[in-house]
């Protein structure tokens, strides 16, 4: 332990009902470095705190800080945010799974950086990247999944995981890294356009219809 060296970490306060807050780590791609577990790990030693979560969206809450203690704990931890920056659910993919036909980190960054970029928009948008049709990395069900064949890459838009929750459209297959991101580009810029505040993704194409999308396309 005395060789690594403790990196801060970027966190999103979040109250709790019990009248406790938690910490969300805002991890990218779920990865935790062995600097970062070291910061965590003084952290939780020195306020005595006993749990640190995963998240469904592939990050982890370090949970139970009593209010009076929270300023101290983000000031130890490193620095805080309002709102945590968008993140993509990304599977290991072909370079670490067995089952893998795409490589997924470094095109998880890139469609990370496409979702910035093409916003604002009028409410969240979650995204997700699979090395493979298992869909590890949550794509079927997420605004903007791809999810890698043999021949490339299918684009889905418009997935949920909410109440009336179904996968995406899938608006393309077999395409490179390029042709994928650029109908990212081009799903995102008519969500931007066209969605109505505080409406996801699947409620726009519900109200709009599969065929506007596709002809805006
Ligand atoms: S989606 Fe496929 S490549 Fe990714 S972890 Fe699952 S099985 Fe492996």
């Amino acid at each position: 332990m005395e060789n690594i060296i403790s990196e801060p970490i970027v966190v999103m306060p979040v109250e709790r009902k019990d009248g406790t807050c938690s910490l969300r780590l805002c991890l990218n791609q779920g990865e935790l470095t062995p600097g970062m577990m070291k910061r965590v790990m003084e952290v939780m030693v020195k306020y005595g705190l006993s749990a640190l979560r995963a998240t469904t969206g592939q990050r982890m809450n370090l949970e139970g800080i009593p209010k009076d203690r929270l300023e101290a704990v983000v000031a130890d931890i490193g620095g805080s945010v309002d709102k945590a920056p968008p993140s993509t659910a990304v599977c290991p993919g072909a370079t670490l799974c067995k089952f893998g036909k795409q490589a997924t980190r470094e095109l998880g960054d890139r469609l990370l950086a496409a979702v910035k970029e093409n916003g604002p928009y009028p409410f969240k948008v979650k995204s997700g990247i699979s090395g493979c049709g298992m869909g590890c990395g949550l794509s079927f069900i997420r605004d903007v999944g791809l999810v890698g064949g043999a021949k490339g890459w299918d684009v889905r838009f418009g997935g949920s995981a909410r109440d009336k929750a179904g996968p995406g459209l899938l608006l393309g297959s077999g395409l490179d890294d390029e042709q994928a991101l650029q109908l990212v580009g081009k799903a995102l810029a008519f969500y931007r356009e066209n969605g109505k505040k505080r409406e996801r993704t699947s409620a726009m194409l519900r109200r709009l219809g599969e065929k506007a999308l596709r002809e805006a396309l």
